[in-house]
C-alpha cells in the first residue's frame, strides 16, 4: 500500500487518516496548529450531531452512520465524547423544514417523537404559553425531538481520533504544507527524510488528501494554490512542509 499524507487534522483528516491506518495504508497527518485548534471549524468544546437535514436524506444518512461512530470511538478511547441530550426541533405550523425532516426521519427509520403543543409544553415547561415578546415560543405548535441525538466534546474527540489513528500506525506532525510560490513548476526539492518536525522537511508519498478546509487555507497560501500544490505534487509524489510559520518556498 502507498504512503499517504493528510493535510489538516480537522474532523476530516484525522478520520481519514484514521480509517486509512485502519485499512493498511502508511499514514503521515500534518496540521499547522494541531488537531481540533482553535482556528479550525473543528476547534471549541461542542458540536450538536442531529439527524435533522429536512428533505437532503443524504446528511441524515450520513450522520445517523457518524453517530454510531463517534460512540463507538468514544467506547474505544475510554472517554465521554458524546453526551445524549436528544436534540429538540420546534416548528411554526406552516414550516416546511421541519415537515420535511420529519419525512425524512420517518423514511429513514431514525427513532423520533412528533410532539404537540401541549405535550411540549408539560415535558419543557419552560415553553411558557403564557410568555409573549419576540424571544417568547408563542408561534411554536409542533415539534420534533431526536432522542439519541446529542453533543460532541469537539476538539476532545478529534484529538482522540488522532490518538487512535496514532495508535494504529499513523504518523502525526504539527507542519504547516505551503503551497508554492510563483508559477511553473516545482522546483527546490530535496530528498532528505523527515527529519523532525520542528525543521522543514519532505515526505515522500503516493497520495495526498487535503482536508484543510476552506476557513483556515488561505491564511497559508489559499485554497486555489494548495489545489494546485495536490495536482503537482502527484506529479512529483514529494510534498514539503515544516514546523507552524516555516516557509519552505
Ligand atoms: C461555529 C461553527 C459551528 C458549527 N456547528 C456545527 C454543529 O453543531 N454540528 C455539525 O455537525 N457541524 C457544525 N459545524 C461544522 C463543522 O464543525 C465543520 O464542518 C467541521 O469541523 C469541518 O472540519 P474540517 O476537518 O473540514 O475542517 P477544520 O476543522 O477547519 O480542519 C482543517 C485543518 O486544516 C489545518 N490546515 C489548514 N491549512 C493547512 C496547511 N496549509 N497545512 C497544514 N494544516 C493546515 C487547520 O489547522 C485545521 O486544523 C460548525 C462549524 C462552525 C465554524
Amino acid at each position: 500500500m502507498g504512503h499517504v499524507v493528510v493535510v489538516g487534522a480537522g474532523c476530516f483528516g484525522a478520520w481519514t487518516a484514521y480509517r486509512l491506518a485502519l485499512s493498511g495504508h502508511t499514514v503521515t497527518l500534518l496540521d499547522a496548529y494541531g488537531p481540533g485548534n482553535s482556528r479550525a471549524s473543528s476547534g471549541g468544546e461542542t458540536r450538536v450531531i442531529r439527524m435533522g437535514y429536512g428533505a437532503q436524506e443524504i446528511y441524515t444518512r450520513w450522520s445517523w452512520r457518524s453517530l454510531e461512530l463517534w460512540k463507538a470511538l468514544s467506547e474505544r478511547a475510554g472517554e465521554a465524547l458524546f453526551h445524549e441530550t436528544g436534540v429538540l426541533w420546534m416548528a411554526h405550523e406552516q414550516d416546511e423544514l421541519t415537515a420535511s425532516t420529519l419525512a425524512t426521519l420517518e423514511r429513514v427509520g431514525v427513532p423520533h417523537e412528533r410532539l404537540s403543543r401541549g405535550q411540549l409544553e408539560s415535558r419543557w415547561p419552560q415553553i411558557d404559553s403564557a410568555a409573549a415578546g419576540p424571544e417568547s415560543f408563542e408561534t411554536i405548535t409542533w415539534a420534533i425531538h431526536e432522542p439519541l441525538s446529542g453533543v460532541l466534546m469537539a476538539r476532545r474527540a478529534v484529538n482522540a481520533v488522532v490518538r487512535e489513528a496514532v495508535r494504529e500506525g499513523a504518523r502525526y506532525a504539527d507542519a504547516v504544507v505551503k503551497p508554492p510560490a510563483g508559477t511553473g513548476g516545482l522546483t527546490g526539492g530535496t530528498n532528505a527524510q523527515w527529519r523532525s518536525h520542528r525543521a522543514p522537511c519532505s515526505i515522500h508519498f503516493r497520495t495526498v488528501a487535503i482536508c484543510s478546509s476552506v476557513s483556515v487555507t488561505p491564511a497559508c497560501g489559499g485554497g486555489m494554490r494548495l489545489a494546485r500544490l495536490a495536482a503537482e505534487m502527484r506529479a512529483k509524489r514529494r510534498l514539503f512542509a515544516g514546523s507552524p510559520g516555516t516557509t519552505i518556498w
